[in-house]
């Protein structure tokens, strides 16, 4: 794609890798991308890139694509070339028989945070209105539901609070599991710009990651707390603010439910919550703790910043919440340079969400119990719906192998490569009389479906992301759909298949239909990103302009919540025969699970996944630098080369997981996050062992 000369024209979009949503500029010649440059009107970005977006798009013309419709009988039958009407009708057919034998509830659909908010849009809807059930989920199922969860109930609201901007007025500047200048890189640099000019970074985290070795930090202070035990750390910095007098008093009194308040005073300030005895479970020092409570707590405008360091545990929402806690009762909350921002991992984590995607929830977070809501789009969709919860994700494993779940459509998303626990998502997947993918690469989810459904690459799709702040940005079409339909496209023709009428002319209208039904989205339209080039939900008549900080004047439940978050320590234990503690990460130049990047030249910047382990533990094992490891869980095994690294703490260690070898997802359990059964990706118990090259 890569070619050398003068570009004739050029198109701006939104990069599909991160939640920052950095615009660029595809320059053309002719119908041919020549190179992807950072747009220096883009809003998120300013102009700023890195290496994934700027040079990792090859993946979109790589040979492997997917570029004919397919269908088997059976899945250990050879692929037949079909024709788009051909597999759409087989894939329409199976459905309703599967339907009429089984019933209403014995079918499904996933959509994906890569695709677009109209994509996604219609999928659910599709599940809603076509399927007739809510049955539908998202991968963000896998990594921020407890931020859904966790802030919508303590705030109101299931979003960051701030722009990304915002950090430049931020003092003190804390993150908790999250590592953003490898996985957010663009906004990981913002932030180092901050911190060069003065701020004060406390970072919670197992390993010490690079945002620490950061050039000329005026102050830096490292909390390397063992895996699991978030939560303990959160309460005791909240401890350490409550018993040394360090709210805001006023922020409480006007902008709290002090009810609420009260209640989480009193359980916060028991001795059980102090640093020492946080100490204990958390393993990070009380006077380093009472140190960091006092400086987000005072010095100035306090920021946290989080990823899925916390939302992946079994405690991932109580964290959340514990967050949230937190921010209101240091008042910071609701200005520029404070607040609460979940950095979301994929370009449309946020927007997957907005969507509708949960089976809880329709667009913009309406509950499906919800009769006002559920009346505006039975009434625009002309269908009854459901007003009962459908099936999450693991449900929808759990009754596949029971057998009461008969039938998936999959919309970009490899849920056999990065869903916990292979073994039993791949039980599931094989009990299915009919799966549906749709991607744009045969992928490990592939090798289950019975019908292959090529899909479109973010340079052939017209639409919309909305990334970590908020911003809704437009992705533009740059080439046309290679296997000759967009991913909107085939979604609304197995509707129409299905019996139930979709019939847009192009995203613009899906859009305007997503503006009518969801409040927070109602002065959101194409002509309005065209002429403004971004917009941040909330956007309506109340917030004509949109919304760069959240909870400005109150919240969207009226007062704040403050929630109790009672620590409980994650199933997952070490023992003699699984001594250490596994936790899990990503590098700057690959994405997930590789599945693009690999297809990149970004490819020979990291060719394989390594396991980092702390010094002492390579010692006691007789392990070198390079030497092949096994690494055995409750769940399963894997091997891995060795980097030993004093990154890690003794008694942890820490692998990425880009390439399918790394069988990261296969070692990891079935723990999952009590309120969203978010998977426990960054807590498993494991040994590991010297062994011979496999
Ligand atoms: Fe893309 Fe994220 Fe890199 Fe920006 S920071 S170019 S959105 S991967």
């Amino acid at each position: 794609v890569i070619e050398a000369g003068q570009p004739e024209h050029s198109i701006v979009t939104t990069c599909a890798y991160c939640g920052v949503g950095c615009s660029f500029e595809a320059q053309m010649k002719g119908d041919q991308l020549v190179r992807m440059v950072p747009y220096k009107g883009g809003d998120a970005n300013h102009g700023h890139s890195c290496v994934k977006g700027r040079f990792a798009f090859g993946y979109a013309t790589h040979p492997d694509r997917l570029t004919s419709p397919m269908v088997r009988e059976s899945i250990d039958q050879p692929w037949r070339q079909v024709s788009w009407q051909e597999a759409i009708d087989f894939a329409a057919q199976r459905l309703k028989a599967i339907q009429a034998k089984h019933g209403r509830e014995s079918i499904g659909g996933i959509t994906s945070s890569r695709c677009t908010n109209e994509e996604t849009y219609l999928v659910q809807k599709l599940v809603r209105a076509a399927f007739g059930n809510n049955n539908t989920d998202t991968c963000a199922r896998v990594c921020h539901s407890p931020t859904g969860y966790g802030l919508k109930t303590t705030l109101g609201e299931s979003a960051g609070t701030q722009t990304f901007d915002s950090v430049m007025q931020a003092d003190t500047i804390l993150v908790i599991g999250a590592n953003p200048t490898d996985a957010h890189p663009v906004f990981g640099s913002m932030m180092r710009r901050r911190l060069r000019e003065g701020a004060t970074l406390i970072v919670a985290d197992p390993r010490r990651i690079d945002l620490l070795k950061t050039p000329h930090l005026k102050a830096a202070q490292h909390l390397p707390l063992r895996p699991g035990t978030n939560v303990a750390l959160i309460n005791a910095l909240a401890h350490v603010v409550v018993t040394e007098d360090l709210e805001d008093h006023e922020f409480i009194a006007k902008r709290c439910d002090t009810a609420a308040y009260r209640a989480w005073r009193d359980f916060i300030s028991d001795a059980r919550h102090s640093p020492e005895a946080s100490e204990a479970i958390t393993g990070v020092d009380a006077e380093a703790v009472r140190r960091a409570a006092r400086s987000y707590a005072t010095v100035g405008n306090g920021a946290i910043y989080y990823g899925l360091g916390v939302t992946e545990h079994s405690q991932g929402s109580s964290m959340v919440m514990g967050i949230a806690n937190l921010a209101m009762a240091t008042g910071n909350i609701g200005r520029e340079g404070v607040g609460v921002n979940p950095l979301r991992g994929q370009n449309n984590v946020q927007g997957s969400c907005d969507m509708g995607s949960f089976p809880h929830e329709l667009p913009g977070y309406q509950h499906v119990s919800n009769a006002e809501a559920r009346g505006r789009f039975e009434a625009a969709w002309g269908v009854d719906l459901d007003d009962e919860p459908g099936l999450r994700i693991p449900n929808m494993f759990d009754a596949a192998i029971e057998g009461s779940f008969k039938a998936l459509y999959v919309q970009g998303e490899d849920i056999a490569q990065s869903d916990p626990n292979t073994q039993h998502v791949e039980a599931a997947l094989s009990s299915l009389e009919c799966l549906i993918v749709q991607d744009i690469f045969l992928n490990e989810t592939a090798k289950y479906a019975h019908v292959l459904l090529p899909g479109s690459s973010f340079l052939e799709k017209d639409g919309t992301f909305t990334n970590a702040e908020r911003r809704i940005n437009r992705v533009r079409q740059v080439t046309a759909p290679l296997a000759g339909k967009a991913d909107w496209e085939v979604t609304q023709e197995l509707a129409q298949a299905l019996g139930y009428p979709m019939n847009y002319r192009h995203p613009s209208e899906i859009m305007d239909e997503i503006a009518s039904l969801t409040p927070s989205f109602a002065g959101v339209s194409y002509a309005r990103l065209e002429a403004e080039g971004s917009l941040q939900w909330p956007c309506n008549a109340e917030y004509p302009v949109g919304t760069p900080t959240l909870h400005e004047v109150d919240f969207p439940i009226g007062l704040g919540r403050f929630a109790i978050t009672e620590y409980v320590a994650t199933e997952e234990r070490t023992n003699r025969r699984f001594p250490l503690l596994l936790t899990t990460g990503r590098i700057l130049s690959q994405y997930n699970v590789g599945a693009q990047t690999r297809r990149t030249d970004n490819q020979h910047w990291h060719d394989e996944d390594v396991l980092e382990l702390h010094p002492s533990d390579a010692e006691v094992r007789g392990v070198r630098d390079g030497d092949w490891l096994g690494i055995t869980s409750r769940a399963g095994q894997t091997v891995l080369r060795a980097r030993i690294s004093e990154r890690m703490q003794p008694g942890v260690v820490y692998t990425t997981f880009h390439h399918p070898g790394s069988g990261a997802n296969v070692i990891t359990t079935d723990n999952s996050d009590w309120a969203t059964n978010c998977p426990e990706y960054k807590v498993t118990a494991v040994q590991v062992e010297k062994v011979s090259q496999p």
